[in-house]
């Protein structure tokens, strides 16, 4: 039996393919076109897409990952450590509400200690106005709170579970082609998918990228003392440890080793690993109980060589992948989603073409001002205080003395920690 034309055509949404009109079912597949596509609904592409959505603009994400993954993220150890200004993008954009309030922790102060020594350069909120020095909260609580608000955007939409194969931008937009056939157009094409974006190779942008041999191992420990919200980053000779409060008798250990420790590490009973945290915190909260999982990240830093192409930008990690160290990644990543929207909504406002260059050369410009000077010192700063030679040790003591006795420098150091003052 012969099928007619009408039995083998499917709706669009049956077929994920839109039929060409005419009699014969000839399927093509489904074009979208919008004003801004993103690639990758991290937390960056989605901040992304709530701000441009309150600018008025049509937005189409496609993330590789699937819905449920992204509507209800699993854990993944990171506990975010943002800024004031980090927040403050947070709160404009409707973000920061949908945090329960059990998950935003005060960052009240923070030390830092050299080896063994006694000493610690301390930082607190002093003069800033402000009673913390920032705020923690998880990277899943991040990710769950961002999509939901990115898809209340009524211009918003999201293409999940597949991946982007191709993309190409020419005079008047760019073309994305997705795994399954179909393609997205837009004025312009965004990429957020990741420090090691496959996007971003494919528009021909090339990124410095330093790895440094290191792996970190994050993980939530419960203690019986009680803490004062203060993060602890102690650069111990053979690794480092951050001890970083959370609400109640919790704290997040954040335990960088080289590469070739890290297996033995993660493969540690609980017991023996709490212990391992105990004794290199110098048992100061007292007995530890290994909460949840342990999650390991190879350590890589990544700054694009460019952040923009014709009628393409980069965003989040995939423009400035950080060392976790000085906690600016996905801060830096709503600073970006700051100025890219305010150039775009400037053009769109005033009638111009909203993926030109002028536009992108704004957003450049004023991203790679703000992130450099942060991404050369934080780079700068691992490489010393991962150094246990002798002359080495000296000179790390030595720098945090001299930082403690500069007013100046301490100052710059807690403005950057804060992201009180813009550094634009
Ligand atoms: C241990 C650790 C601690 C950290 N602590 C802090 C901190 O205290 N403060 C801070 O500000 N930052 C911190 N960070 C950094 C922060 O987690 C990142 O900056 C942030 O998650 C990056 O978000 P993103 O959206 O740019 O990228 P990602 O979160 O990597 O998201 C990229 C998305 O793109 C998708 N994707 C990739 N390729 C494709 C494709 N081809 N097609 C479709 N989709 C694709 C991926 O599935 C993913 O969902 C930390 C990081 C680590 C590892």
């Amino acid at each position: 039996m012969t099928q007619s034309a009408h039995d083998t055509a499917r709706t669009p949404a049956e077929a994920g393919a839109e039929p060409v009109s005419g009699a014969l079912a000839i399927t093509a597949p489904t074009a979208i076109d919008v004003d801004v596509a993103i690639v990758g609904a991290g937390p960056a592409g989605l901040s992304l897409a709530a701000a441009l959505g309150d600018a008025g603009l049509s937005v189409q994400l496609v993330e590789r990952q699937d819905r449920a993954g992204l509507a209800d993220p699993a854990p993944d150890g990171r506990e975010i450590a943002l800024t004031h200004r980090g927040a403050d993008m947070l709160r404009r954009l409707g973000i920061w509400a949908r945090f329960p309030e059990s998950e935003i922790a005060p960052l009240r102060q923070a030390q830092v200690v050299n080896g063994h020594s006694a000493f610690a350069l301390r930082f607190d909120p002093g003069g800033s106005g402000k009673s913390e020095l920032g705020y923690l909260v998880s990277n899943n609580v991040i990710r769950k709170a961002a999509f939901e608000a990115a898809l209340d955007r009524p211009r918003v939409s999201l293409i999940d579970g597949v991946a982007v194969s191709e993309v190409h931008t020419g005079e008047a937009g760019g073309t994305l082609r997705l795994a399954d056939g179909r393609t997205v157009t837009a004025r312009l094409v965004v990429a957020a998918d990741s420090r090691f974006s496959e996007t971003r190779r494919r528009m021909g942008i090339g990124a410095d990228m330093l790895d440094f041999g290191r792996v970190v191992i994050v993980c939530r420990v419960a203690h019986t003392a009680v803490h004062d919200g203060t993060a602890h980053e102690c650069f111990l000779y053979g690794g480092t440890l951050a001890i970083l409060p959370l609400n109640g008798q919790c704290v997040s250990a954040v335990i960088t080793v080289p590469a070739d420790q890290a297996g033995a590490l993660m493969a540690m009973p609980p017991a023996e690993f709490a212990a391992l945290v105990r004794d290199r915190f110098g048992a100061r909260l007292g007995d530890m109980t290994l909460v949840g999982e342990r999650h390991a990240y190879p350590l890589v830093a990544v700054y694009a060589h460019r952040f923009t192409a014709r009628r393409f930008a980069l965003l989040g990690d995939a423009a400035v992948g950080m060392h976790p160290v000085t906690a600016h990644g996905f801060n830096f990543g709503l600073y970006g989603v700051d100025a890219l929207t305010r150039a775009i909504a400037a053009a769109r406002r005033s009638g111009a073409d909203i993926g030109s260059a002028r536009v992108l050369d704004a957003y450049q410009s004023e991203h790679r001002r703000v992130t450099l000077p942060t991404y050369l010192g934080t780079n700068a700063l691992v490489k010393l205080f991962t150094d246990d030679r002798a002359p080495a040790r000296l000179l790390r003591g030595a720098v945090l003395r001299v930082a403690d006795r500069l007013a100046p420098v301490k100052a710059g150091i807690t403005r950057q920690l804060t992201g009180v003052l813009r550094a634009s």
